[in-house]
């Protein structure tokens, strides 16, 4: 090869890495040739798919042969109603990861600085990265976003902040006064990312629900996702909801159909399963306390989370107890890339999927 074209990206690409996903079940039979695997690796929703999200992915794939509708009039609608919106305040993503990009190439340019938390999403790091800014990481607290420490680190270049809330790979989260004092704080020419991902599973009564904020924060841009709670990953669908100024800007770089037809039904089809959205979120409880229970009786610590997932300390290299575990069939996330090496992610499944998990843990750690 006679041209470097890695010379010939840009500075912010060049120092880029890629985004490590969980391991997909298929590789791990491929590579181990082991079979009844169970992944616990990317927080996907255990439930699988709803059948009116079923029926309205077969009605929809009739048309395949169209272009979707560009605009996802149906599915904006649907959120509108659904969370007292108006239709130029939303942003549709080929998943919510699709969204957290658009900000960047609206806002963010070479030189700029975005500011995000330690151990905060990755996507955050590729997003600054990519746009060639300058990324300001502030220390975290207690594993989760110091606010005060985020709000004091803006200056004259700061572009963006990002929050995810509940936090992934940690759990953690923000109260709704901490938030506010946050929003306070920032100028009002700072765009504030709140990432909620996860915000469906979280049932306490201060934790802040974005879309309720709009209004009063014109700086304020929320992401959610179908990817989670609503069962949707496979299909690549979330959104961004903000004032229409900004929306109109997310919507001129936006490719014009980021959002697929399947996708576009089955999210408003999701959307009004509400039976579908309560029963993941009692799973999760469930799950969630399972795994408390059992990762106790190890004699294990974990980081206190709200969403679909537990961070659990291992208190050595995590490395080697993430490998044993897949050769027991069991998919986990190790988070060494969050500055985490010492922890493993597991998300919650159905009950015997993550008793399994507790199985092949209290075995490997044995051993
Ligand atoms: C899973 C996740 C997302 C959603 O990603 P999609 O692209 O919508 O699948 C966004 N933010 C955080 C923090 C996540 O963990």
């Amino acid at each position: 090869m006679s041209c470097d074209f890695k010379a010939l990206a840009t500075p912010g690409v060049q120092g880029l890495h890629p985004y490590l996903p969980g391991k997909p079940v298929e590789e791990l039979e491929r590579e181990l040739g082991i079979s009844d695997i169970v992944k616990l690796a990317s927080n996907e929703n255990p439930l699988g798919p709803g059948q009116q999200v079923l029926s309205a992915i077969e009605q929809a794939s009739k048309e395949l042969t169209r272009y979707p509708d560009s605009n996802g009039f149906e599915l904006k609608q649907a959120l509108c109603e659904r969370f007292a919106l108006s239709a130029d305040q939303l942003t549709l993503g080929n998943g919510s990861n699709d969204v957290l990009d658009l900000v960047g190439r609206v806002f963010v340019q070479s030189g700029d600085e975005v500011i995000y938390s330690e151990y905060g999403f990755l996507v955050y790091a590729l997003v600054a990265q990519s746009m060639g800014a300058k990324a300001v990481v502030t220390p975290a607290r207690d594993w989760g976003h110091d606010l005060e420490a985020m709000a004091a680190a803006v200056t004259e270049k700061t572009r963006v902040i990002f929050i995810a809330n509940p936090n992934n790979p940690t759990g953690t989260w923000v109260t709704e006064s901490q938030l506010r004092n946050f929003m306070a704080q920032v100028p009002e020419h700072v765009i504030v990312v709140l990432d909620e991902a996860y915000t469906e599973y979280v049932g306490h009564v201060d934790f802040p629900d974005g879309l309720r904020l709009l209004n009063e924060y014109q700086n304020l841009i929320v992401t959610r996702t179908f990817s989670k709670a609503y069962g949707l990953a496979a299909l690549r669908i979330g959104f961004a909801a903000a004032n229409a100024s900004i929306t109109d800007l997310m919507n001129r770089v936006r490719q014009p159909f980021n959002g697929n037809a399947l996708a576009l039904a089955a999210a408003t089809a999701a959307l009004s399963d509400e039976d579908y959205l309560a029963r993941s979120v009692a799973l999760n409880n469930e799950g969630m306390a399972q795994l408390e229970s059992g990762l106790e009786a190890l004699g294990l610590s974990w980081i206190p989370s709200v969403g679909n997932f537990i961070t659990v300390d291992m208190k050595t290299d995590a490395m080697p107890i993430y490998q044993a575990l897949l050769h027991e069939g069991v998919i986990v996330r190790p988070v060494a890339n969050y500055g985490m090496p010492q922890h493993l992610r597991i998300s919650i499944g159905l009950p015997e999927e993550n008793q399994r998990c507790l199985d092949a843990l209290n075995k490997v750690l044995s051993i």
